[in-house]
C-alpha cells in the first residue's frame, strides 16, 4: 500500500482546484488531478510535477457515470484507498440568472455538476475512503449557497447578482453535505463544506477579488482536519458559515 496521503481533487486542472492539488502536494501526498480534458489535464499534472508535488492524472467527468466509474478504478489500482476526496468541480451553468427568465437547461447544468456530481463522485469513492485511517470530504461550495445570507437583503448590491442556479446548486450541496454527515457521523470519515471567498477564477470571468491560493486555504484546511475536526460544518476563511 502506497505511504503517503492521497487525495483526488475533482476540477483540478485550473482555479482554486489547481491550487488545492498544489498545496496539498506540498504536505508531501500524492494526488489525483481529476480532470475531463485530457490535454489540460496533462499539462496540470506535468506543472504540479515540476513544482515537485507526486500528481497523477485522473480522467474525470464528474456527469459521467462510466467516468466516475473508472476514476474510482483508477485510485484503487493505484493505491488502494483514498484518503481525501475534495469535490471541487462546479460551474455556474451560465449568466445572468434572473429567476424569471433563466433557462431550465441552466438550472439542470448547474444541478447536475454540482449536486450530482458530488454524489456521483463520492459514493464511488467512499469505499476507498472507507479504507483510509482518516478520512476527509470537502465539498467546495459557496457563500451563495447560503440561505441566512442570501434572505438577509432582497438588495443584489448586499448578496450578489440573482442566480438562479447557480445559488439554489449550492444551497442543495450544502444540504446534501449535511446529510453525508449524519450518514458518516458513527464513521472516522469528516465531511464539510467550505466557500473560498470571491476568487479570480473563469468561473466569474476572473472578476474576483481573491487569488486561486488564497481561495484553496480552506478546502487544504478541511482536507487536513484532525481525527477530532468537525464534520458536517460550513466554512470560510473567517470561521463557520450560517447555512
Ligand atoms: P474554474 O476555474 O472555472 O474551475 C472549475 C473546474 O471545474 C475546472 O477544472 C473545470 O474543468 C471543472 N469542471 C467543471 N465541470 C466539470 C465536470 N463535469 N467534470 C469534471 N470537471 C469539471 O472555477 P473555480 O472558481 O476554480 O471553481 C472551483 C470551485 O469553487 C467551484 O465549485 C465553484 O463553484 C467554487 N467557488 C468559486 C468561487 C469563485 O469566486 N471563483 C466562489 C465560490 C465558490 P474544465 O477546465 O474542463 O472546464
Amino acid at each position: 500500500m502506497n505511504e503517503r496521503t492521497i487525495a483526488l481533487v475533482t476540477g483540478a486542472n485550473k482555479g482554486i482546484g489547481y491550487e488545492i492539488a498544489a498545496g496539498l502536494g506540498a504536505l508531501g501526498w500524492s494526488v489525483g488531478v481529476g480532470a475531463r480534458d485530457e490535454q489540460r489535464r496533462a499539462d496540470a499534472v506535468a506543472k504540479l510535477r515540476a513544482a515537485g508535488v507526486d500528481a497523477f492524472g485522473v480522467p474525470l467527468n464528474v456527469t459521467d457515470d462510466a467516468s466516475v466509474a473508472a476514476a474510482a478504478r483508477l485510485v484503487a489500482d493505484r493505491a488502494g484507498r483514498l484518503d481525501v476526496l475534495v469535490n471541487n468541480a462546479g460551474v455556474t451553468g451560465g449568466m445572468p440568472q434572473q429567476p424569471s427568465t433563466v433557462s431550465l437547461a441552466a438550472v439542470r447544468t448547474a444541478l447536475e455538476t454540482n449536486v450530482l456530481g458530488v454524489l456521483r463522485v463520492t459514493n464511488a469513492m467512499l469505499p476507498l475512503l472507507r479504507r483510509s485511517p482518516a478520512p476527509r470530504i470537502v465539498n467546495m461550495s459557496s457563500g451563495v449557497g447560503s440561505l441566512t445570507r442570501q434572505s438577509s437583503s432582497l438588495d443584489e448590491r448586499d448578496t450578489g447578482p440573482l442566480s438562479a442556479a447557480y445559488s439554489p446548486s449550492k444551497t442543495m450541496l450544502n444540504a446534501v453535505t449535511i446529510q453525508y454527515a449524519k450518514e458518516l457521523r458513527d464513521t472516522n470519515i469528516l465531511v464539510n463544506a467550505a466557500c473560498p471567498g470571491f476568487v479570480a477564477t473563469d468561473l466569474n470571468g476572473f472578476r474576483g477579488v481573491r487569488t486561486p491560493e488564497q481561495g484553496a486555504a480552506v478546502a487544504i484546511r478541511l482536507a487536513t482536519l484532525p481525527d477530532d475536526g468537525p464534520t458536517g460544518g460550513y466554512f470560510e476563511d473567517a470561521g463557520v458559515i450560517p447555512w
